[in-house]
């Protein structure tokens, strides 16, 4: 067995441990990425400011400036004068760091799993099949377990040839109600990207208290296909497909060393979104030299009370959030809502939002005082 010696070692080449080895690289430090290639195709939404530049121009698969939300009596539209919902290819995106950083000569890549990491005295070792890996620090990217109350948010998407489609989709659905709620303790949606001129993203989505098989959300988004579409379905008809499971509230890392990406919180308890929560931890090591950064959640105090008590209204009761984000989507413009998602808000602008919510419930958990 090979033994290493490097000063970062970082577990897991998603996203989150390739842009943090970007981070430390470009500080001009040593740093050893241990993990197989991953190739797993990642459509990844966010809402950027108009106003700021992206770093990610090369992997921007479209944006729109309006997204909408389809309930069953009504279609809420949002416009964004100031923010973007952008789809970028997480794909592309991991291949193009992968081939930045094996430029550098400060970077060495292990592309084995790792079997096992463990404090010994003031470092780190990493042990894959064939090496073992001695680290002043150790960032782990690998999934962690979900907080006992942490709901879930599970999907399953297809992509299908636009021409399939009934009527021109110009924007996404960010949520689309329309079809029956068919899981027990679950909220179910269908969201709806129009990727390209040729492709659409048709993904089934539950916030859950457990996970569900994942055939079962890939019939969901086959049926609004056939809905939508009037035609029956045929397994050409999909393109390709991309499912996950992230995390809607606290999670436990459970390896050691430093947790990074989705282990470390970066993923918004409210939304599951993420990528804009990892910008956030690696500009704390980039600007601040601070490497615990990258392990603290990157959320204000604000939005994180905010998403304490919405987790606890729809964790008693997921199938409530239908009237929740019926009432919020209604009451909030394009630019709230999309501020809200990115944590940009203030105060009153969440006095705003809490007027728009249903009041029983959410006094309810304002009161509960455990957890
Ligand atoms: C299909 C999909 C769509 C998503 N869409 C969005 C979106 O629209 N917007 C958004 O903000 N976020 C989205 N996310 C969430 C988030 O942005 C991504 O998950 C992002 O990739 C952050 O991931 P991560 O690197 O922290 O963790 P992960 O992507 O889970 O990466 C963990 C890595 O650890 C590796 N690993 C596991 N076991 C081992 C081992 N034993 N040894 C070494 N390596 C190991 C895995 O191979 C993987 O590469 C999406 C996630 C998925 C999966």
């Amino acid at each position: 067995m090979n033994t290493f010696h490097s000063k970062n070692v970082v577990v897991g080449a998603g996203i989150s441990g390739l842009m943090l080895c970007e981070s430390l690289v470009n500080r001009g430090e040593e740093v050893t990425l241990v993990g197989p290639v991953d190739n797993r195709v990642q459509t990844i939404c966010t809402w950027r400011h108009k106003d700021k530049p992206t770093q990610y121009a090369d992997h921007i698969i479209n944006s729109w400036d309006q997204w909408e939300f389809s309930f069953n009596n009504h279609v809420q539209t949002h416009h964004g004068n100031e923010f973007l919902y952008e789809a970028l290819n997480g794909q592309s995106l991991k291949k193009a760091l992968e081939l930045r950083l094996s430029e550098s000569e400060n970077f060495t890549r292990i592309a084995e799993p790792v079997d096992r990491s463990q404090a010994v005295d003031n470092c780190f070792e990493v042990t894959t099949k064939d090496s073992k890996l001695i680290a002043a620090n150790l960032f782990d990217s690998r999934p962690p377990q979900f907080g006992s109350n942490t709901l879930v948010q599970q999907f399953f998407g297809i992509v299908v040839h636009t021409k399939y489609l009934k009527g021109e989709l110009t924007r996404p659905k960010l949520m689309d109600f329309t079809l029956p709620q068919r899981f027990d303790g679950a909220l179910a949606f269908t969201y709806i990207l129009p990727l390209t001129e040729e492709t659409t993203l048709i993904e089934a989505t539950i916030f859950a208290r457990t996970t569900v098989p994942y055939e079962a959300l890939r019939s969901m988004a086959i049926e609004w296909l056939v809905k939508s579409s009037g035609e029956a379905f045929n397994e050409d008809m999909v393109l390709y497909d991309e499912s996950g499971c992230l995390p809607m509230g606290d999670v436990v890392p459970l390896f050691a060393g430093n947790p990074i990406g989705l282990a470390s919180g970066s993923a918004r308890p409210c939304s599951g979104y993420a990528l804009s929560g990892l910008q956030r931890q690696l500009s704390g090591l980039t600007y601040e030299n601070d490497y615990s950064s990258v392990s603290c959640s990157p959320y204000s105090k604000l939005s994180a009370w905010m998403d304490r008590i919405f987790l606890r209204v729809l964790n008693r009761e997921p199938q409530i959030g239908l009237s929740i984000f019926a009432a919020m989507t209604r009451g909030l413009s394009g630019d709230r809502f999309a501020g809200f998602m990115t944590d940009n808000f203030t105060a009153v602008d969440a006095l705003r939002i809490i007027t728009t919510l249903p009041k029983y419930p959410f006094i309810r958990a304002v009161l509960k005082n455990d957890n």
